[in-house]
């Protein structure tokens, strides 16, 4: 395909609207349907009854993931010791607990991603870490400062209220569990909740099914990083073709006798050029050397010039390049939207073409292309996926609108049944779109019996994204569309929000502070920040292929207030100056203390 602006247009559009059809976006509630409670079950960790925990930490944590495991080492850091990490997994990680699929790995670099790694004196043994690696390693950060003791795992907070007599939390839990703590963390993350498509007759479906975040090796056999020993002579139905999708069907596709891969929308994938960690990378590196590399990843991807690309890979050199086309001087508006369209045409290029070289058979290779700019979906990226559809044992089953129904023997497309022992969903997560008062999964009830569901009605309504006026000495650990900022990397963020958090506690207890609120003033000031920086996506964002990064196609749905500290992905650097130069004065600016 060669640019033609009109010509790339109407394509994608085409492409688009075979993927614009009622009810794509409809779920099962995970979270209320019990028809599909079995798929919340945890395959790792056996449920161990015990005695409800009556008890008075200083701080509680919701979750025992990257952002809540940082805020209590952070918080261990300035000193304080009676710490509950409260988490619905049997054990830390979050995430990285419950993504346990064959071949998970996280795309962003490991140097990057995986936290504190000077601190534990660690080095990732690869350039790209598989899931267990990430998960061990954040288990080594949890008990280096001392967390697992006394986190409550296996246990859902069912309700937190401010106690404004005694200027406590109180937290309730599934387990009976009755806690009364000064400072209520949330940190849910936005990948706990699991996103189950809800197609016609699935629960008719007679196989085994679950989701990639609760991968049953029970009935596949094998172990993260190990053969599938039971699928020899299974046909298994892989649905979803996203970041977790890809990477769950080479090592599948080893093991079945038989895949399909239902293929809604293919992804963009890019190279992913892992390696084993060279044994010199060590030596050359400098005190602080996290840090630096960090900002130079983030300083890329928000176009800030560097002298040095120190992570070089698809992230820096094509979303980027995207992310930030050049602004050339004198150019007009439609010459520099032009250009880059021309960008984003070349680069999306480059994967349809890798493609041909990959796929032996024209016609599936045809069909794993993506077209729609590289922005509209999260990339991916992986160098076995494509070769996968070259052994006979596996059949891409393209089908833009869905998959049909689901019968006792499996899915049906066009008409088509598909005999199968075991779907896989690895259909992904409630993520961006959905507002914390769902994700956290229980009422939080603040002064005045508000909770913040009603306070957060209309949209996120905080200072800096972290704390919110009438829910006193409680922090929100910083989240994509929560007015505060987006990061390819989380951890970076996380470990922002972690830093503030501990900093902010620590400047309370110096100043023998019993409770803070936010200032009405300076919560509606930020909010007027939030809500004047918003550029309403919807002229660019509804020309792409549905996806939750365009509300599935309704960008407009998107609240101004659910949206970031900065266009677009928001200011990181400005945003950690100010958290920075906020705890730096000491003054507690914005907030109403008692
Ligand atoms: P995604 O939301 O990216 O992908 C879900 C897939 O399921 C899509 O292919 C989607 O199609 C498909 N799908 C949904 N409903 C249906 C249906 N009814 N019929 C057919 N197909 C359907 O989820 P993932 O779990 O892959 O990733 C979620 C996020 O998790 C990522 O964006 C990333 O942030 C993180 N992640 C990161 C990883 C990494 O770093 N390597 C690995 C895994 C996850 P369609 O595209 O048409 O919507």
């Amino acid at each position: 395909m060669v640019f033609d602006p009109d010509v790339v247009h109407a394509k994608y559009l085409a492409e688009r609207d075979k993927r614009l059809v009622p009810g794509r976006a409809a779920i099962r509630d995970l979270t209320r349907d019990e028809c599909v409670a079995g798929y919340r079950a945890d395959p790792f960790t056996p449920y161990v009854e015990r005695q409800p925990v009556i008890d008075d930490p200083e701080v509680v944590v919701l979750g025992g993931g990257i952002a809540g495991i940082l805020a209590g080492a952070h918080l261990r850091k300035v000193g304080v010791e009676r710490i509950r990490i409260i988490d619905a997994a049997g054990g830390m990680g979050g995430t990285w607990y419950w993504n346990r699929y064959p071949g998970v790995m996280c795309d962003v670099e490991s140097y990057q991603y995986l936290p504190m790694l000077e601190e534990l004196d660690y080095i990732p043994t690869r350039r790209y870490a598989f899931g267990e690696e990430i998960r061990q390693h954040l288990q080594a950060v949890a008990d280096r400062f001392d967390l697992t003791r006394d986190a409550l795992f296996h246990t859902g907070i069912t309700q937190a209220t401010w106690d404004e007599g005694a200027g406590r939390w109180r937290i309730r839990t599934d387990q009976g569990d009755e806690l009364s703590c000064r400072y209520y963390v949330l940190a849910a993350g936005i990948l706990n909740l699991m996103k189950l498509p809800a197609i016609p007759g699935m629960d008719d479906f007679s196989g085994r099914a679950f989701h990639t975040a609760r991968w049953d090796y029970g009935f596949t056999g094998g172990s993260p990083g190990q053969v599938l020993t039971n699928l020899g002579d299974k046909a298994v139905a892989l649905i979803g073709t996203g970041a977790s999708g890809i990477q769950v069907l080479p090592p599948l596709a080893e093991a079945a006798q038989q895949v399909y891969v239902f293929q809604r929308t293919p992804s963009a994938i890019g190279v992913r050029g892992n390696r084993l960690t060279d044994p010199s990378f060590a030596a050359g590196l400098q005190p602080g050397w996290q840090k630096t590399r960090m900002d130079n990843f983030q300083s890329i991807m928000l176009g800030r010039p560097v002298d040095v690309d120190l992570t070089a890979d698809g992230w820096t050199q094509h979303y980027a390049a995207v992310h930030n086309p050049p602004r050339i001087k004198g150019a007009t508006v439609e010459e520099f939207m032009r250009n880059a369209e021309e960008i984003d045409f070349a680069i999306m290029e480059e994967h349809r073409q890798r493609i041909d070289k990959l796929v032996s058979d024209p016609d599936v290779a045809a069909a794993l292309k993506p077209y729609y700019r590289y922005l509209c979906k999260r990339p991916c990226f992986h160098d076995e996926y494509f070769d996968a559809f070259n052994r006979p044992n596996v059949t891409l089953v393209d089908c833009p609108a869905g998959v049909e129904r689901i019968t006792e023997h499996g899915p049906v497309v066009g008409g088509r049944q598909f005999e199968v022992d075991c779907i896989v969903y690895g259909t992904g997560f409630e993520a961006e779109i959905t507002p914390l008062q769902r994700r956290v999964g229980h009422d939080i009830v603040g002064r005045g019996g508000t909770s913040l569901a009603e306070k957060w009605a209309d949209g996120a309504a905080s200072l800096f994204g972290m704390m919110s006026r009438g829910f006193p000495n409680m922090f929100v650990m910083p989240a994509p569309g929560q007015q505060s900022v987006v990061t390819v990397n989380y951890t970076q963020l996380a470990l922002l929000g972690a830093e503030f958090v501990a900093g902010a506690v620590a400047l309370l207890e110096k100043q023998g502070v019993a409770v803070f609120d936010v200032n009405a003033d300076a919560e509606a000031d930020w909010i007027r920040q939030i809500v004047d920086t918003y550029v309403d996506p919807s002229a660019v964002m509804s020309a792409c292929t549905p996806s939750r990064l365009n509300n599935e196609g309704d960008p407009g749905g998107v609240k101004p207030r659910d949206t970031n500290f900065g266009r677009g992905f928001g200011d990181f650097f400005a945003y950690r100056d100010l958290l920075e130069g906020w705890l730096a004065s000491g003054e507690l600016d914005g907030l109403d203390l008692a």
